[in-house]
C-alpha cells in the first residue's frame, strides 16, 4: 500500500454505531479493515483508493458498525487547550478575537475548577485584563455560558477538522462551530 497522490493512507474515517449515532474517528486504513472483516459496512467513500497487489478498495470516509455497541454515559472528554479551543471555535469568548489561551472563569486562585463549565478560550488581552477576577469585576462579558460538549465525537472531529460528508451524522453543533 504505497502512498502516492490519489492513494489512500493517512486520513480519517467516521465510525457510526449500528443506529447511525457517531461513535468515533479512526484511520481510513482501520476503517477499511473493519469493512473487509465484515464488522462494518461502507457508508461513504472518498475519491481515493487503497491498492493491494491484486485489488483496489475505496478509501472509507464513513463506516457503520454491523453490531450495536453500548457507549458508557460517563465517558468524559479531557479539558485541555485543544479541546476547549475546538468547542469555542478558536475564538475568545469575551471579545471574539482569535483565542490564544484558556481562561478559568472563576479563577483557580479563588477555587475555580479546571472543568468544562469553568473554562473558556480567550485572547491574551482579555486573559491579562481578567487576571484573578470574575468577568464582571474586569468589565468582561461572556458570549455564552461554557458547558461540556454534548458529543464526544464532534469534539474529536472538530479538533482535527471534520470532512463535509460527516456533517449529517454529527448534528447541528458541527455546523455552528
Ligand atoms: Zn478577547
Amino acid at each position: 500500500m504505497a502512498r502516492e497522490p490519489g492513494v489512500a493512507g493517512t486520513s480519517r474515517a467516521l465510525v457510526l454505531n449500528a443506529t447511525f449515532e457517531p461513535l468515533g474517528v479512526v484511520s481510513t486504513r482501520r476503517a477499511l479493515l473493519l469493512v473487509l472483516g465484515t464488522k462494518a459496512e461502507l457508508v461513504h467513500a472518498t475519491a481515493r483508493t487503497f491498492h493491494s497487489e491484486r485489488m483496489t478498495f475505496p478509501e472509507p470516509s464513513v463506516v457503520r458498525l454491523a453490531r450495536y455497541v453500548r457507549v458508557p454515559h460517563d465517558r468524559q472528554v479531557a479539558v485541555n487547550r485543544r479541546t476547549v479551543f475546538a468547542r469555542d471555535g478558536h475564538h475568545c469568548q469575551y471579545c471574539g478575537s482569535p483565542a490564544e489561551s484558556i481562561d478559568h472563569v472563576m479563577p483557580r486562585s479563588r477555587g475555580g475548577l479546571h472543568a468544562w463549565d469553568n473554562v473558556v478560550a480567550a485572547c491574551r488581552r482579555c486573559n491579562t485584563r481578567k487576571e484573578d477576577h470574575l468577568p464582571h469585576e474586569a468589565g468582561l462579558v461572556l458570549r455564552s455560558q461554557p458547558a461540556a460538549p454534548r458529543q464526544r465525537v464532534w469534539l474529536l472531529a472538530m479538533s482535527g477538522g471534520a470532512r463535509d460528508e460527516w456533517a449529517p451524522y454529527l448534528g447541528e453543533q458541527s455546523l455552528t462551530a
